[in-house]
């Protein structure tokens, strides 16, 4: 049996830790581990067990939490592959990867020192006179918890551990407080997490009788296992007290299985309605349909692009795909964009898939997730649907893996590890010898272009279902719109006159302006000044239902303001239009419409999200206005007209996949109209009427904009003709900012780095976010190589500078430069 294992922890640090390995333990390379930490207790994934002796003393390993392993080799492998491409602490992936945290439980406990002692002692004798410096209330608190502490002692009869919220609860002492006095050593304090169990269940299951001879305590298992029909809890077995090799040589024999059953598990509380999904597919469907189908039972990889317009019938062909891969005994993924998954589409997906699907979305409480991921390991369920992190779904025998709306940018991950949920779909479906399909009728340039050098099939459905035809758009220029006016129109005169006849002839409006609120500025006319974010280099929105000025980036709100916070002048504006305010108009200039509002401030949740989409669904409103929310994936037939009041004002910002953002944004929402009996129209009010993007949504004409935007991007160096990282240095203080990137700044000027083009150190876009001061570098290379070879030195500079880890953020294929 090997002495050592190395455990990947979920710290920020590059590396893995070794520990000694226990007599009576044996771990598994991909299971779990408890171990001491520093001051604390971890759970950490085993990755190697070996014989090499570590230099420095090493701990010991406190339990083992797994019989089988939670990562098999597959997952630990895209696990690495992860951390190597997306240059990110090991540990921290396979936290990721895992949603078991709830099995886990955070808890400290408190023990009273011989300093605490004594200092108790002397209280005693000298009274109040010895408590200096100290508020009495305070010094009172302290001496309530070392009362405490020592009575428990005594009780005892030996050193005892208080947990921290009964200590707390006992004698209402403060976090603070409790800091202190471990600082002046009166109490020691002491990580002591544990294990909980109530999520799971490990059962020992019987597979069948002996055929050889069995020793005792193999028999004993044996018998205890058939006397209670063939299955026991592995807490029956540990009171036999046979060793643990017991049950491994019997699992090794094939005699018995080690199984973990979720404790119970409810499916939806979602009631079930009819699907309106239609399995009755055009030429083009049946034609895609044919290709996944036949690339599955190739059983190794390809990838696919379907590119379908919207409205083309994707979803359908995806559930198809899957259904098909379901009656040949094999498992699928479909990932989903955040907002994607409501209760009607679970609902679907039960009527389709019955037990046999497993749905992951935002909303679960960790134990909830943890009980899906115990049934999809356990088999119980072989189609995994969910947002971005179902791509590690346990499942064995993967088939087949689709993305769909593969272009949305909740795919990415915007904390460490920053991956991209396509890019990792691809990648595991390699290593499964799976198939993986991206859908979107928006592709994104690198899929797209992918799919143009034959990396991907591309297969296209370019007509909507049942022949429908793809709604007219009419570019309002609102320049010229001022012109003929004399003032600032929010909504447009010729969209006023569409949304009044659609309300004549009751159909339905969406209107979508992508901004959050009721003013997005607060300007004063006497200094110029506006009123920011106290943590944020960042303009704060008046919210006028809310009657607050909120910061959409680190949520600080204050109060709206009667005179300029900076010189007091009474001369302060509110500009520019929200949806709040749009809502607000609306109402005023159709008194009679029924109009809703879908934004992050109408929606806590997906079933807000829902209720709304169905009473537009019921005809129960007449106008729906919102931001991006509005114009994704919904297929409501009653909407004729859809009016963009304000989704250009990304073509501004310095970032080159505005236009690519802008272009899938104005395409996606457009095809939100016409997709009943009655053709659709869209009203786009943009003040960039020239720019390629609003141009070529327009036109519907996604090959157009992708050559035209593939041509900047080249002459620019950027993706998909370059690989890119953003490097970013952080820090609560402007001067340690400055000093860490200037430091990194020489390092990458003094540092020969072929092929890798390094711009910076600026000033990040948003100078300031959430107290942090920010600078960055923007490195791009041909070669990905290249390109994570420099982070990496840049890293190991970075570390050996002592730049804390977490102060460095290094994001591989950015999606944001802010
Ligand atoms: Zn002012
Ligand atoms: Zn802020």
């Amino acid at each position: 049996m090997s002495e050592f294992c190395d455990v990947a922890l979920p710290v920020p640090l590059d590396m893995v830790f070794t520990y000694r390995v226990l007599a009576e333990t044996t771990p598994l390379v991909g299971g779990r581990v408890l171990v001491p930490f520093r001051q604390q207790r971890l759970t950490g994934i085993v990755v190697e067990l070996h014989d090499r002796k570590p230099s420095l003393a090493i701990k010991s390993i406190l339990s083992v939490l797994d019989l089988t392993p939670v990562l098999d080799d597959q997952l630990l492998r895209l696990g690495r592959w992860i951390a190597d491409y997306y240059l990110a602490p090991v540990g921290e992936v396979f936290r990721t990867m895992l949603p078991l945290s709830a099995e886990f439980k955070r808890a400290v406990a408190y023990s009273i020192t011989a300093e605490g002692r004594t200092a108790l002692h002397l209280a005693g004798l000298l009274g109040s006179s010895a408590r200096s410096r100290r508020t009495p209330e305070d010094q009172a608190v302290e001496f309530r918890v070392l009362d405490h502490l020592a009575a428990q002692e005594i009780a005892a009869g030996q050193t005892a551990q208080v947990r921290e919220e009964s200590l707390r609860s006992a004698t209402r002492v403060s976090k603070i407080i409790l800091s202190g006095m471990v600082r002046k050593k009166w109490l020691a304090r002491e990580d002591v997490s544990a294990v909980r169990d109530a999520s799971r269940t490990i059962k020992i299951a019987l597979l069948k009788s002996a055929d050889g001879k069995l020793n005792d305590n193999q028999q004993k298992l044996i018998e205890t296992l058939a006397a209670s029909g063939g299955r026991a809890p592995i807490e029956t077995l540990q009171a036999l007290e046979v060793p643990r090799t017991t049950l491994t040589t019997l699992v090794r024999r094939g005699l018995i299985e080690i199984i973990e059953e979720p404790a119970e598990f409810a499916v939806s509380r979602s009631k079930p309605r009819p699907s309106r999904l239609e399995f009755d597919f055009n030429p083009a469907q049946q034609a895609a349909l044919h290709r996944i189908r036949e690339a599955v039972e190739a059983r190794k990889f390809s990838g696919i692009l379907l590119h379908g317009v919207t409205g083309s019938g994707k979803t359908a062909v995806y559930l198809a795909g899957m259904r098909a891969v379901l009656e040949a005994g094999r498992s699928a993924i479909l990932l989903v964009p955040e907002i994607g998954l409501t209760p009607a589409v679970a609902a679907d997906l039960h009527q389709i898939f019955g037990s046999e699907v497993a749905i992951l979305h935002s909303a679960l409480s960790d134990k909830e997730r943890a009980q899906q991921w115990h049934r999809i390991r356990n088999s119980e369920a072989r189609m995994v649907v969910g947002t971005r992190s179902a791509v590690f779904a346990p499942l064995a025998d993967l088939a087949l893996i689709i993305v769909d709306e593969e272009h949305d940018s909740s795919y990415k991950q915007e904390e460490t590890p920053r991956y991209h949920a396509r890019d990792v779909a691809v990648v595991r479906a390699k290593m499964a010898n799976a198939v993986v399909v991206l859908g979107s009728a928006t592709p994104s340039l690198e899929s797209y272009f992918n799919a143009k050098k034959n990396k991907y099939t591309l297969v296209d459905l370019p007509d909507r279902v049942e022949r429908r035809p793809l709604p007219e758009v009419e570019i309002i220029d609102m320049r010229q719109e001022f012109q003929e006016t004399g003032y600032e129109q929010v909504i447009s005169r010729k969209l006023a006159a569409e949304i009044k006849e659609r309300l004549e002839r009751k159909e339905q409006v969406m209107v979508l302006l992508n901004r959050r609120g009721y003013s997005p500025v607060v300007l004063c006319r006497t200094c110029g000044k506006t009123l920011e974010c106290q943590n944020c280099a960042i303009a704060l929105t008046h919210h006028k239902r809310e009657h607050k000025m909120i910061c959409h980036y680190c949520g600080y709100f204050a109060p709206v303001p009667k005179a300029c916070v900076h010189c007091g002048s009474e001369y302060v504006y509110f500009l520019g239009t929200g949806s709040e305010k749009l809502e607000e108009l609306l109402h005023g200039m159709f008194p009679q419409a029924r109009i809703a509002r879908l934004d992050r401030d109408t929606v806590r949740g997906n079933e807000d999200f829902e209720r709304t989409l169905n009473a537009l669904n019921e005809g129960e409103l007449d106008v729906l206005v919102g931001t991006q929310m509005i114009a994704k994936g919904h297929d409501i037939h009653g909407v004729t007209l859809v009016g963009v009041v304000g989704a250009d004002s990304a073509l501004g910002m310095p970032d080159f996949r505005a236009a690519e953002r802008t272009f899938q944004l104005l395409t996606q929402v457009a095809g939100r109209a016409g997709r009943g009996q009655a053709p659709g129209k869209v009203i786009l009010q943009t003040y960039f009427q020239d720019h390629y993007a609003v141009q070529y949504a327009a036109r519907h004409d996604f090959a157009g904009f992708y050559d035209k935007e593939l041509r900047f991007r080249s002459w620019m160096h950027y993706p998909p003709y370059s690989t890119l990282a953003n490097v970013l240095i952080r820090s609560s203080k402007l001067d340690e900012a400055l000093q860490w990137s200037g430091t990194l700044g020489r390092w990458f000027e003094q540092t020969r780095h072929e092929g890798v083009r390094v711009l910076g150190p600026a000033t990040a876009p948003i100078m300031r976010l959430k107290r942090d001061y920010r600078y960055h570098f923007v490195l791009k290379s041909p070669s990905r190589e290249k390109l994570n070879t420099t982070l990496r030195a840049m890293l190991a500079y970075a570390s050996a500078q002592k730049i804390p880890r977490t102060q460095v953020i290094v994001d591989v294929d950015a999606l944001w430069l802010m």
